[in-house]
């Protein structure tokens, strides 16, 4: 029986996808980070909003020196929920912040090398075992933490491999993610990259409403074609109706 992912009429693969996504934004330099703690303080503190919004609370828990697992396993817990306000659901993340530092602190001596060091499979489950730790977070740490070959199927990367036709519009987190390793294999720079641009493509042009008569992958994509052929008949019947009724007033004045 084929799989979902191979009965979709496909215009591009993941492959080319990359390629044609790097050659348009070219190095995406992820994850803007100083250390492998703080890239995992910043998917933790990303979840449910914007990059900006976590960027403040990074840099406030960085001026008070608490960007360390040792720091924010000790730290007093309302002084986080201050200093990461600016995140949204403070309460809840500054909670999750002191209990993942608690669990590398316990678990691996306060270091990531070493739960890299672990099966990934492990490493993982590990991960998922911490509570308010989901499978983007768990992933964006292993990815950009920890230099493990995971994809991260956030949901830029569902929605344009959705829209582009790769996989079906309702496909969830570990179908995509499966799809994507089978496609590309296990390279942690190409994972690194693809997840990266995707998050790019999607902020600038595959955005929610999406911006497909502008997009460079428009006679590619499914859904973008579909939209582009609606567009243009309404904007054909549009003119249709307009010279009608030039004429009719025309006939009507003289
Ligand atoms: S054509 Fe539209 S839907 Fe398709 S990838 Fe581009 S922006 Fe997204």
């Amino acid at each position: 029986m084929p799989s979902r992912e191979r009965r979709l009429t496909v215009r591009l693969d993941v492959s080319e996808l990359y390629s044609i996504l790097y050659s348009v934004y070219g190095e995406p330099g992820w994850w803007p980070a100083e250390t492998e703690f703080e890239v995992c303080a910043g998917a933790i503190l990303t979840q449910s909003t914007s990059w900006k919004n976590a960027e403040m609370a990074i840099a406030s828990l960085k001026s008070a020196g608490l960007m360390s697992a040792e720091k924010l396993a000790h730290a007093d817990v309302t002084a986080i929920e201050e200093l990461v306000k600016p995140s949204g659901f403070y309460r809840q993340k500054a909670e999750r912040l002191r209990v993942f530092s608690r669990f590398l602190l316990e678990r691996h001596h306060g270091s990531l090398e070493e739960l890299a060091g672990i099966e990934m499979g492990n490493s993982r489950n590990e991960l998922l075992s911490i509570h308010g730790i989901g499978e983007e977070t768990a992933d964006s740490i292993l990815l950009y933490a920890c230099n493990m070959p995971v994809f991260v199927a956030d949901a830029y990367s569902r929605r344009i491999l959705g829209r582009l036709g790769l996989v079906y519009s309702k496909s969830g987190y570990a179908e995509v993610k499966r799809f994507v390793e089978r496609s590309v294999g296990g390279d942690v720079v190409l994972y690194n990259r693809l997840h990266a641009l995707l998050v790019e493509f999607g902020k600038k042009l595959c955005r929610s409403e999406p911006a497909c008569s502008r997009c460079f992958l428009s006679d590619r994509c499914k859904f973008g074609s579909r939209k582009l052929k609606v567009e243009k008949r309404v904007s054909n019947r549009e003119h249709k109706d307009q010279s009608g009724r030039e004429r009719y007033d025309k006939r009507q004045l003289g």
